[in-house]
């Protein structure tokens, strides 16, 4: 095989909260995280210089070492000392800086594609390991599906597949930086902590109106005042049909759970003649197939 082609999966946040800072600056999470339909695609080609190429669809991207495909493909072959190069054509859908793990999931899809292609034979535990030290997002976006993150991100428990339904990601044109509302959130007196839990049991349950009722994200209480244009989009979906409505990750993207395709779509309508957010898209949630059958990393 000369190369490989893998879609890389954004993610949401259906549910984000913070337990607290840690001595080595790191913040403790609990995050209920979700891949949806929209995805970066990437192909991988095996080139026999000792090169990583990058090209991508979007000219402001880094295209060298400060893009996270890049990193992965280094630490592949610090880990395991491959003979060979890459190159990685990206083509990018996912909004960039918008809470939707786009780099992460990038580089998760990277780190599967040269293990396959060049035949490396490191397990799941071993990428996720090195994941891991590429980004606290990297490990579950290797995972996807519905999962627990605890921890600093890393630590995962797979839950059962979240129950299908339509969704609109809105993004506004600002950029959010996430180490920035990490900090801000430390000087933040109270939150209100989502109940990270129910989330859990009400996704056990299959209920989307109760999965749709117990959405939260602590950083909305840092970002949202901010960027007031996040709490006018979530307004506007709640106005247009939306069951319920939320920053994802650091924000600012914002999605919306609606009842039918149909009513996503004409909010969707209504969002993009607003022109509060410039990136509006329809999707649904994404489940690996197979996996509630036992298949594992499959693409
Ligand atoms: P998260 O939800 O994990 O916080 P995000 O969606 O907020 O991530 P990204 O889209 O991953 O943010 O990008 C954040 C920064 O990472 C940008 O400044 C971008 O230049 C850089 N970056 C490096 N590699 C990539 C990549 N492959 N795709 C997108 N951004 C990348």
């Amino acid at each position: 095989m000369e190369s490989i082609r893998v879609k890389a999966h954004a993610k949401i946040n259906l549910g984000l909260d913070v337990l607290g800072r840690r001595e080595d600056g790191y913040h403790e999470v609990r995050m209920v995280m979700q891949t949806i339909g929209i995805y970066d695609n990437i192909l991988v080609t095996k080139i026999p210089e000792e090169e990583i190429r990058i090209t991508s669809n979007l000219t402001f991207l880094p295209v060298n070492e400060d893009n996270l495909v890049y990193k992965a493909v280094k630490a592949l072959k610090e880990r395991t000392g491959f003979k060979g190069g890459v190159k990685i054509d990206l083509h990018k859908f996912i909004p960039v800086s918008a809470g939707m793990a786009g780099g992460s999931t990038d580089c998760a899809s990277v780190l599967y594609a040269v293990n396959v292609l060049y035949g490396l034979k490191l397990s799941l535990k071993e990428l996720l390991s090195i994941g891991a030290k590429l980004g606290a997002d990297v490990p579950y976006c290797l995972l996807r599906g519905t999962a627990l993150a605890e921890g600093i991100g890393e630590k995962l428990r797979r839950l059962p597949d979240c129950p299908q339904m339509p969704l609109l990601i809105a993004k506004p044109p600002i950029s959010v930086s996430t180490k920035m509302v990490y900090e801000k959130l430390d000087s933040l007196e109270t939150v209100e902590h989502p109940d990270i839990d129910g989330i859990c049991k009400a996704i056990e349950e299959g209920n989307v109106l109760k999965i749709a009722s117990k959405l939260g994200n602590v950083l909305e209480d840092v970002t949202i005042p901010m960027y007031p244009v996040i709490d006018k989009i979530k307004k506007d979906m709640y106005e247009h049909g939306a069951i319920a409505a939320m920053m994802s990750g650091s924000g600012p993207t914002v999605f919306g759970i609606f009842k039918t395709p149909e009513d996503a779509a004409r909010c969707q309508a209504y969002l993009r003649e607003q022109k509060d957010a410039h990136q509006v898209y329809t999707t649904e949630i994404y489940n690996v197939p197979g996996r509630q059958k036992g298949t594992r990393i499959e693409r």
